[in-house]
């Protein structure tokens, strides 16, 4: 007798899509089995031949607690990702006070988010420097890398710009030390690629400028932000992967230059993989300047022809995933009436349309298989993550997630029902189609219809990395 069936189903994976009905016992895949093949099981759910995906992992996730719950805490950010199809979320280690930089941040971590996450969820934790514009209160955690590690997180964060006392900027003496401790470990270390002097001195300028109008203020934004200070750090960090031989990771890709300098590491042989974003697919500058305050976020959205361009990166596998960098704010810190570009919060609400924004790209406007939301949304996160074993595919033994998507289903974002604490999104009057009609995590449903299951909160569990 198996605990779940999921029946009359189509099964994507990155190379095929395959008709079976699947059988979840004791929270894993139990059996494959050809459609209607007689089975008995607690409970039975007719997938109606829609698209069922082995789960969708957002490797990329501000939850925002502890610290600045006010914007975020586990429980909100995961029930809106739960509703959004998404079963196992990678949480940065910031905006968080405090940020985490150290075993005993963990354990202070642990205590508060463990108890109500609603979808299963890995930690990344950070990697702090200590640039010279610092006070001498703030330390880099060198020492604290391998204790972290052993906390089971998934990988490790850096910020290479400019970026507050309570997760300092890395220098590149930090990440080369960063890189030699964790290479023995074979420990995965991201980094948001920006490159500080460049940001530094292009950002003060741009501030310094008086009498700019909305526009002009959106337009030095952009260029204090543009693709060289994203391209210089990132070959930085290929250099120091060449330096060390440690795996790197560059978040958020947002330009296809940057991304031809990862797809030439690959092609040496370097360590390296790299993630983008729904935001820098489908989006433009053009946005930027339409939204305002709601759709800043770094590297900001780029112009038309990049954009485009960035696609082919994901298809030949240079981009090999796709997170959400959902980084949540306050409502008021994203108002255009009282905040312009530079004081608006620097980050986009969107962990609740991350899978539907997403499967609306790549199969309705760009006419391509969902085969390639299972490889970037689910295969290759869980391979680079390492959480490959338990999550990934549809193979046995594996948590028994699914993910129903309705290919047809109409969806509008609209700001004012999310989920998430903040209501201010720059995807609001958003539409589109295909949409999660059941989220599962381990053999339980965890959210029906764009909605959570009240009994989901605190069902999700801490996954560690299994594959070294
Ligand atoms: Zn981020």
């Amino acid at each position: 007798m198996y605990d779940l069936i999921v029946r009359n189903g189509k099964l994507v994976t990155p190379d095929r899509i395959y008709e079976a009905d699947i059988a979840i016992k004791n929270g894993v895949y139990a059996a494959f089995l050809e459609k209607r093949t007689p089975a008995e099981a607690k409970e039975e759910i007719d997938a109606g031949g829609n698209y069922v995906f082995p789960g969708i992992i957002d490797c990329h996730a501000h939850l925002n607690e502890p610290g600045f719950e006010y914007r975020e805490d586990f429980e909100t950010g995961s029930r809106a990702a739960a509703a959004a199809g998404c079963t196992c979320l990678i949480d940065m280690p910031l905006n968080n006070n405090p940020s985490l930089m150290n075993k005993e941040i963990f354990d202070l971590k642990m205590g508060k988010i463990s108890k109500h996450s609603a979808v299963d969820f890995a930690l990344w934790g950070g990697i702090v420097g200590d640039y010279d514009d610092k006070p001498d209160s703030v330390k880099n955690n060198m020492n604290d890398l391998v204790d972290l590690h052993k906390c089971g997180v998934a990988a490790f964060k850096g910020f290479t710009c400019p970026n507050g006392d309570l997760f300092p900027t890395v220098n590149m003496g930090n990440v080369r030390k960063a890189l030699e401790i964790l290479k023995p470990y074979n420990a995965l270390c991201g980094f948001h690629c920006e490159e500080y002097g460049q940001v530094l001195e292009r950002e003060k300028e741009a501030k310094a400028k008086e009498g700019l109008s909305r526009e002009e203020k959106i337009r030095a934004f952009l260029d204090a932000h543009d693709v060289w200070t994203e391209y210089v750090a990132t070959k930085n960090i290929i250099d120091m992967a060449r330096a060390t031989g440690g795996r790197v990771h560059i978040c958020h890709v947002s330009h296809p230059m940057v991304a031809q300098v990862v797809k030439d590491a690959i092609h040496e042989g370097l360590p390296v993989t790299a993630e983008t974003c729904p935001h820098y697919l489908g989006f433009t500058e053009d946005f930027v300047f339409e939204k305002g305050a709601p759709a800043k976020c770094t590297p900001p959205m780029r112009k038309k022809e990049d954009m485009e361009k960035l696609w082919d990166y994901v298809l030949d596998g240079t981009l090999s995933c796709v997170g959400s960098d959902h980084s949540p704010a306050a409502d008021e810190e994203k108002d255009n009436e009282t905040k312009d570009i530079w004081q608006a919060w620097g980050g986009l609400n969107s962990i609740q349309f991350f899978l539907p924004m997403m499967f609306d790209m790549v199969v309705h406007k760009k006419r391509l298989s969902p085969s390639l939301i299972a490889k970037v949304m689910d295969y290759n996160p869980a391979k680079v993550f390492g959480l490959y074993g338990q999550k990934g595919a549809f193979e046995l033994g594996f948590d028994g997630d699914i993910v129903i998507v309705d290919p047809e289903k109409a969806w509008k974002c609209r700001q004012e029902e999310l989920l998430t604490k903040g209501h201010v999104s720059c995807f609001d009057g958003l539409e589109g189609k295909g949409a999660p009609i059941y989220t599962i995590i381990r053999g339980k449903v965890v959210a029906k219809d764009g909605m959570y299951k009240e009994d989901a909160v605190g069902y999700g569990k801490y996954v560690t990395p299994t594959e070294k």
